[in-house]
């Protein structure tokens, strides 16, 4: 398994499968053709279906300015195209071919290109999957979070409360703005409204889901706005773990460095996805996405909470197991309906899955890897339609709707 720091990549909005994949990738192109007077970059698939909507476009002119950049939009797909997040990079001079490759953005902001391993980082951990990990932390008799810092050492701490900054900071900012967010649809900010409803009056219940959701809509429309935020563990499902630690923090009055360690053991289980199934949208529906997002909020949850490896494993399963089917549908390829809102529910359900696991630890039938290998399956038989395509769902009958009125 990787480092988490292949998990947690602070950035820019909207989609790291369509915008920090492509971006990385242009970077990596450009050192390589420095002498280039023309670009040219022809998405695929699902890059091509929401590029626009997703701004995937717009980064790859900035990236290659001030070289002049052309980017087509291919609608059909060559049979050699295989990944649903596929780009070509052409670079010119004086109208001759310099260099051409093949780039899959697959996903979490990480790339693969024609030729070349994933540009990543090598593994850090031995173990591969999550029986395993329980199985040597039991006989070692360690936590998870004594397990993380045995694999990455004592420097992943400064690096996750970094992380946890920006998060923190995503936050601020979202809660902070009003306003519109851009492309058209016209979608109303709605953190500040949430933020602000929060009253002496409300009941527990109403009181948490008030906070929690405020926290979730501001990263997700900071992200949707281009903001700057950190992947976990994709750009669109960036609001989940942040709400579910933010509302811990202020609930427990907890250091920076207890919410570090609940994003090491989170982190765990994005990870393992992220390594046997997918965080990409566009390969496995949002399951892959939000599902994994509440996989890691639910963990973290347990935590903070003080549970057992047991429990941790056990909400991560639920938050994962009811996500399952989960479609990716972006309205206009947008990263707003239903993404926002999503964001904030799937948040709250990480908290029920938290509670849960600790009542009913002991009773479980389901293994995380076990359901962890579902949704992949789910996810690659799930039809394209689903899968960040914006051509069905919501995206389907929004564009309709629109058309009969
Ligand atoms: S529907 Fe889910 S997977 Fe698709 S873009 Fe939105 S958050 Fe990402």
């Amino acid at each position: 398994m990787k480092t988490l720091r292949e998990l947690y990549k602070i950035g820019k909005g909207p989609s790291s499968s369509h915008t920090m994949g492509p971006e990385r990738a242009c970077k990596v192109f450009k050192e390589k053709t420095k002498d280039a007077n023309f670009y040219k970059a022809i998405l695929y698939k699902s890059l091509a279906r929401t590029g626009k909507g997703h701004g995937t476009d717009r980064v790859i002119v900035q990236t290659f300015e001030p070289v002049k950049t052309e980017v087509v939009f291919n609608y059909d797909t060559p049979e050699d195209v295989t990944h649903p997040n596929t780009m070509d990079l052409i670079a010119y001079k004086d109208g001759v071919e310099l260099l051409r490759t093949r780039v899959e953005s697959v996903g979490g902001g990480n790339i693969k290109i024609d030729g070349e391993l994933a540009l990543s980082t090598p593994s850090m951990y031995p173990e591969n999957s999550f029986a395993e990990i329980n199985q040597f932390c039991k006989w070692r008799r360690l936590s998870l979070v004594e397990y993380v810092e045995m694999n990455e050492g004592v420097e992943i701490w400064d690096f996750l409360i970094d992380v946890w900054q920006h998060m923190k900071q995503s936050i601020i900012e979202g809660i902070r703005n009003t306003g519109t967010l851009p492309g058209g649809l016209h979608v109303e900010r709605k953190a500040q409204i949430l933020y602000n409803s929060i009253n002496d009056d409300d009941t527990d219940v109403m009181h948490e889901l008030k906070m929690v959701s405020a926290y979730a809509y501001a990263v997700a429309e900071q992200n949707a706005d281009n903001g700057t935020i950190v992947t976990a563990p994709t750009c669109g499902a960036s609001g989940v773990v942040p709400a579910v630690l933010m509302y811990f923090q202020k609930k427990y009055d907890l250091d920076d460095r207890r919410i570090a360690e609940a994003l090491a053991v989170g982190g765990i289980f994005g990870n393992l996805i992220r390594r046997n199934a997918s965080i990409s949208g566009a390969e496995c529906g949002c399951q892959a996405e939000i599902g994994t997002a509440t996989s890691m909020a639910a963990a973290a949850a347990c935590e903070l909470m003080g549970y057992s490896i047991d429990e941790c494993e056990y909400a991560a399963e639920i938050a994962m197991e009811h996500s399952l089917g989960l479609t990716c549908d972006p309205i206009r390829g947008l990263v707003q309906i239903p993404c926002i809102e999503r964001n904030a529910v799937a948040a709250t359900r990480a908290l029920d899955a938290c509670h849960l696991s600790h009542i009913l630890v002991g009773t479980r039938n389901i293994s995380f890897d076990m359901v962890v290998r579902t949704m992949y399956e789910t996810g690659i038989n799930m039809s394209q339609a689903f899968r960040e395509t914006s051509e069905g769902g919501l995206a389907k009958y929004y564009s309709r709707n629109k058309r009969d009125k």
